[in-house]
């Protein structure tokens, strides 16, 4: 079923989750211990994250460096089909314009479809660690708006080589397609209306509904719904939330994904003398978010677990 069709047909507030695919070398069942716990609350679908290739540079016997591309989490495919054969709940690929050219992606999405996988997330990916700014592949997508246009196009029956123009009368392509959206503007954009306005692009091309990056304070996310809405995008908000599990993110979370900390958490977080009540407070936080998210009327919520899904589950015990 397709993500569009839970958010239209919930009668409560559900809840997803994206998860991270596994370090190479570790076993898909490290995946399913972190699920099963989840699957009793019945989650409509759940995401899994893709991980671009990175770059490191190991040393040579003559003392030199030498360049090499590595993929720490692949799999993201493969864990989809996995999640929906062993739950039969519906997964959620992320699939990004980094590390692709459009041959590529239309290659993956031909394989979304073999799987019976019509929903994705779409998003343009980070600048790689050893880059400062985003570069897409040759013959790849610079922007999510653009691969949100070759999915759509898809849908239409038009793929990249004319020779198979035939299959416009009957496209086998039905993707839902999500997109990103951030409450207090992606770190690259110069104001919020500009986001806004490539938002607005992200959805005139095709998009179905949005998931927020994640946000601390729910009064963003509010003020971000009807900015939204008074720029014409009509389509369902998912938010984002995601407990914070250590000091340490205080720092990195804001400088990463562009984001404030309300001064309450962060005192409360600094006050804490280990780490267990540092996840408590993090938890108990989300929750409180949660609650008043959920009394607000809204589907959806989603939660980021960044590998750490125990701190999911009690969220999702003390609210659905
Ligand atoms: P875009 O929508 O392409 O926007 C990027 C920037 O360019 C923005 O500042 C926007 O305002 C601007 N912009 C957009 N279109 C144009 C245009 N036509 N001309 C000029 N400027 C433009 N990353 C991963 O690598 N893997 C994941 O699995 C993953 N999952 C994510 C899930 C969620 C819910 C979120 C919120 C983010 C996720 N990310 C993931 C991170 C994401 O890839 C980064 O935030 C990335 O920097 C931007 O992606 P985007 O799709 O929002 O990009």
């Amino acid at each position: 079923m397709k993500v569009i069709d839970h958010i239209l047909q919930a009668k409560k507030t559900l809840f997803s989750f994206e998860i991270l695919p596994p370090l190479r070398g570790h076993d898909i069942k490290d995946i399913f211990s972190t699920l099963d716990p989840l699957m009793e609350f019945n989650p409509p679908f759940i995401d899994v994250t893709y991980h671009r290739e990175e770059f490191i540079y190991v040393e040579k016997d003559n003392g030199l460096l030498q360049r090499k591309k590595i993929s720490r989490r692949p799999g993201t495919v493969g864990i989809c089909a996995a999640i929906m054969n062993k739950y039969g709940v519906d997964a959620v690929p992320h699939l990004i314009c980094g590390g692709f050219n459009k041959q590529m992606t239309e290659n993956a999405l031909i394989d979304l479809n073999f799987l019976g996988i019509d929903n994705v997330l779409v998003l343009r990916g980070d600048p790689l660690k050893s880059e400062s700014n985003f570069f897409p592949k040759k013959d790849g997508h610079q922007y999510a708006v653009d691969l949100v246009k070759q999915i759509k196009d898809l849908n239409r029956g038009k793929y990249l080589d004319k020779t198979f123009i035939e299959q416009q009368e009957f496209p086998l392509f039905d993707f839902c397609i999500g997109v990103a959206g951030y409450p207090e503007k992606h770190l690259e954009a110069p104001n919020i209306e500009s986001d806004l306005f490539f938002l607005k692009k992200k959805v005139e091309n095709g998009a179905d509904y949005i998931v927020t990056q994640m946000f601390f304070d729910n009064k963003k996310y509010f003020s971000f719904v009807k900015k939204c809405r008074s720029e014409g995008i009509s389509i369902p908000i998912i938010p984002g939330i995601k407990p914070i599990s250590s000091k340490k993110q205080l720092n990195s979370l804001p400088s990463r994904f562009y984001l404030n900390i309300p001064n309450e958490l962060v005192k409360e977080i600094e006050k804490a003398k280990d780490k267990k009540i540092v996840s408590d407070i993090g938890i108990d936080w989300a929750i409180h978010q949660s609650k008043e998210l959920k009394d607000s009327g809204i589907e959806i919520i989603h939660y980021y677990t960044m590998d750490k899904p125990k701190a999911i589950t009690k969220i999702v015990q003390a609210v659905y």
